[in-house]
């Protein structure tokens, strides 16, 4: 394999829910300066990799999950590190009235909400005929209606009048139906139409909505449930064009960029930060059937 070039290249990562030990902007380091961000999810993984980012880009951020705890650590960790204001929160996407309680106490904090990232979400390998109807329910429930839930509170309380930004966080798994994803896939697809909907009816008030679609992303809680044993052995890794899976540094970058005046013009779109993955990646059954037993199941 060719040693990846400068714009290949992956910028550093850390494999745990810590902030970076170092880093190098890439981006102008104010692009965010003064903004505020509504990141659901934002405690752990790809979420807090966000949040981090964001706020090392001059962004004060909101981190809001169902588990306080978590999301206070995080909140310390991402302060200490960037030296940025970040209010965290607990909310079950779920349950519109805890958003509304949660937006408000953002907005009482800081007077603005500027960018959401909906990016909570659960997910499981199970096959669809053992997938009980609850398991499947559950997962529309958290991923795309919690998805819809955050969106029109923040509109309705913020963006209509304001204006603002959307960033969808959702999946590749549905555009090549892979294997024990069917809840996963179903729910991140719905999604992505989502997005060109609210894009639509929103665009008018200066409302932006994208998703971004990441491939496998080492480093997290879905790629160790989901990937990690079937990622290891190295063909897999082989079979993405890049050769190799993402970090969630390269998952933030895309989606700054998604939340940041460089993208100005772009709404309604789904952004795949993927290596080229879903083009080439193996659908295995055999080999996905392998690691199922091993997947917690909601
Ligand atoms: P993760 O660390 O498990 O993040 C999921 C977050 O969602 C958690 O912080 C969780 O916090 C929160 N959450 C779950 N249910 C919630 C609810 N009902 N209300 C509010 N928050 C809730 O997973 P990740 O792997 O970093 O994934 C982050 C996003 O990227 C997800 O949307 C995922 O589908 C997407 N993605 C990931 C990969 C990958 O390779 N990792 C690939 C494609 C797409 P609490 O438990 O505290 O609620």
């Amino acid at each position: 394999m060719a040693e990846a070039a400068g714009a290949a290249r992956p910028p550093a990562d850390v494999s745990s829910d810590e902030c970076l030990r170092e880093y190098r902007h890439l981006f102008s380091a104010d692009i965010l300066a003064g903004q505020v961000a509504f990141i659901t999810g934002g405690g752990s993984g790809i979420g807090f990799r966000i949040a981090e980012i964001f706020m090392r880009h001059g962004c004060r951020t909101v981190i809001a999950s169902r588990n306080l705890q978590r999301v206070s650590e995080a909140s310390k960790k991402l302060e200490a590190a960037t030296g940025q204001q970040c209010l965290a929160l607990s909310m079950d996407v779920r349950q519109p009235q805890t958003i509304v309680a949660a937006v408000e106490a953002a907005l009482k904090e800081f007077e603005r909400i500027d960018i959401l990232v909906n990016g909570a979400a659960g997910n499981f390998l199970c096959p669809a005929s053992a997938l009980s109807f609850n398991a499947f329910k559950t997962v529309i429930d958290i991923d795309t209606i919690g998805t819809f839930n955050t969106s029109k509170v923040l509109f309705e309380k913020y963006f209509r009048d304001h204006g603002g930004v959307i960033v969808n966080i959702t999946a590749t798994l549905s555009y090549r139906g892979q294997a024990l994803q069917v809840h996963a896939g179903s729910a991140k697809a719905a999604i992505d139409a989502m997005t060109r909907h609210l894009a639509v009816e929103w665009g008018p008030n200066n409302v932006r909505v994208n998703s971004l679609a990441p491939g496998p992303i080492a480093g997290t809680e879905g790629y160790r449930r989901l990937g990690g044993k079937f990622a290891e052995e190295g063909e897999h890794l082989a079979a993405i064009p890049l050769q190799r899976a993402g970090n969630k540094t390269e998952i933030a970058h895309s989606t700054l960029f998604l939340a940041s005046p460089l993208s100005s013009y772009v709404t309604g779109t789904t952004l795949v930060v993927d290596g080229g993955s879903w083009l080439t990646s193996a659908n295995s059954f055999s080999a996905l059937l392998g690691i199922a037993s091993s997947s917690a199941k909601l």
